[in-house]
């Protein structure tokens, strides 16, 4: 039997390792963390994925579960096409996205939701990410994403304990507080891991350590000095060692080193600790209402689209901001929502006025009235600005309800974008575009999927479609003979 080491226990670990297991190999699972620590950036998710249907029945072979008053007899979903994922995607990334990876993902994403429905996680339609019940029919808008079961920030977690669960049954050996130290590669083939432990043997090893958000030196590196000390929204454990091994091993880089997923989040929230916990809810609630900066500027489009499509460059919209902060600003139309949905346990600033506003949040208050009221002129019966700048493109209604409310709102990175080269079977790639023998990745370890941008949903799907491929691919390939699965040609 096959031996496969996989590195790192979060979602692309626990599908990769599920997945070799089930192709009938021997699995060790390897997690830096303690057991309190399973899940990585999923624990911390909001549980939402990206996934291509053909229509209602699609969607309902996957989620059995209405949030309350969503139950529906009808339900109206239009089709999310593979194509229309994939364009979505290379939209995103202005084009740059390896087109291997986009289809790939897109294309498998409803079987993997199904491989994960299958192996005990529950999937709900979610009012926050669109699903609404209107005149009686359940109304999903295209590619608007299913969540997990639970609550708030922690549903992600709802996907791990399963996963665990039947990882635990099936035979994995997972191995805590042990973390890959380094790749053994002798001969031109990866025949092993290092850990704090010693070598450990393998046929075959994945790496699934997500990226390297979470080291400060690496980050000041390649997404520049401002980030050093930016808020983590998610595991404290990836810092980028399985990828700088794969690299070390032989692996090429792709995507973007100097970009990230940055989300708006209160500043005085605490970094997330275990698994369990909750974690702290980010400020979405831009879109209902006005973004400016401590100068009382606005500097953003806070309505260019769907939020789940943009939320992912608001933190990188506010890191570019004096004192790299910025208030989000509501009044009576919008607040109790944005309280409801969008802002957790963020304690809000309010005053009768806007000059008493700017006091208490420190801005300067003729320029923040001159804001507001040029904002406020600009809405049309569309509700969209006219003659602003930035426009604000979609749900402008004026400010002028008092009292007024502010949220105080500063960068929270997500993960990174830069990581391994792979190609859609999940091999580890050198730069020359040929799969290292033996050595696999998947999930925020690699990279060539998001650029600038990201739609909502995408990672949590990417983790589990290219996990799933990478065990499997993992536990079949070594016996094979080299020379028909090692050639890959060049991505664009
Ligand atoms: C707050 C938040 C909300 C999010 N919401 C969503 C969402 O709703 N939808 C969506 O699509 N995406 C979302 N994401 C992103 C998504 O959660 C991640 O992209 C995805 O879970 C990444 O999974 P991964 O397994 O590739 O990496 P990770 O989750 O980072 O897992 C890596 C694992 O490897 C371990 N590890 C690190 N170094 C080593 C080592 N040397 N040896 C062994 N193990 C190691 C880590 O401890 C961790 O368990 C969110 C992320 C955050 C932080």
């Amino acid at each position: 039997m096959l031996t496969v080491v996989v590195a790192g226990a979060g979602l692309s670990g626990l599908a990769a390792a599920i997945s070799a297991r089930e192709t009938g190999a021997s699995v060790v699972l390897l997690e830096k963390g303690k057991r309190d620590d399973v899940g990585g950036n999923a624990a911390f998710s909001g549980g939402l994925f990206l996934f291509r249907y053909d229509g209602p029945d699609d969607l309902t072979s996957i989620a059995e579960e209405f949030e309350p008053g969503m139950r529906a007899g009808k339900i109206d979903a239009p089709a999310y096409t593979s194509e229309a994922y994939a364009a979505e995607l290379m939209a995103m990334s202005d084009g740059r996205a390896d087109p291997r990876l986009v289809e790939t993902l897109a294309a498998r994403s409803l079987e993997t939701m199904r491989w994960l429905k299958e192996k005990g996680v529950r999937f709900t339609f979610n009012r926050t990410v669109g699903a609404r019940v209107r005149d009686g029919v359940l109304r999903v808008p295209p590619g608007q994403i299913l969540t997990s079961t639970g609550e708030g920030m922690s549903r992600g977690f709802e996907v791990i304990k399963p996963l665990l669960r039947h990882a635990d049954r099936i035979g994995v050996e997972i191995r805590w507080s042990t973390p890959l130290t380094d790749v053994v590669r002798e001969n031109g083939r990866v025949t092993g891991v290092m850990t704090g432990d010693g070598t450990l043997p393998a046929d075959a090893v994945v790496i699934t350590s997500g990226g390297f958000q979470a080291d400060r030196e690496l980050r000041r590196r390649h997404l520049g000095p401002a980030w050093e000390d930016v808020k983590l929204r998610g595991t404290r454990l990836a810092t980028g060692d399985g990828i700088m091994a794969a690299l070390r091993a032989g692996a090429g880089d792709a995507g973007t080193w100097s970009s990230c997923h940055s989300a708006a989040v209160d500043p005085t929230m605490p970094s997330p600790g275990r698994s369990e916990a909750s974690p702290p809810f980010p400020l979405h609630g831009f879109w209902l209402g006005v973004l400016v900066n401590r100068d009382g500027e606005r500097f953003v489009d806070e309505g260019p689209g769907p939020w789940v499509k943009n939320y992912s460059k608001m933190g990188k919209a506010i890191m570019r901001q004096p004192g790299r902060v910025a208030y989000e600003l509501f009044d009576q139309r919008t607040a109790a929502r944005v309280a409801d949905e969008f802002a957790g346990s963020a304690i809000p600033v309010t005053a009768p006025t806007l000059p008493g506003l700017a006091a208490r949040i420190g801005v300067p208050a003729g320029q923040l009235v001159r804001t507001v009221d040029e904002f406020n002129r600009a809405c049309t019966d569309e509700e969209r600005t006219t003659g602003l700048t930035p426009a604000k493109s979609a749900w402008a209604t004026p400010l002028d309800r008092p009292p007024f409310v502010a949220y105080h709102a500063v960068a929270g990175l997500t993960f990174t974008f830069g990581g391994v080269r792979i190609d859609p079977d999940g091999r580890a790639l050198d730069s020359d575009g040929v799969a290292v023998p033996g050595l696999y990745a998947a999930g925020e370890a690699t990279g060539g999927l998001f650029y600038g941008d990201y739609p909502g949903g995408a990672a949590l799907m990417r983790a589990a479609v290219f996990g799933r491929a990478a065990g499997k691919t993992a536990a079949t390939d070594p016996a094979t003979p080299p020379s028909d699965h090692l050639r890959s040609p060049r991505a664009g």
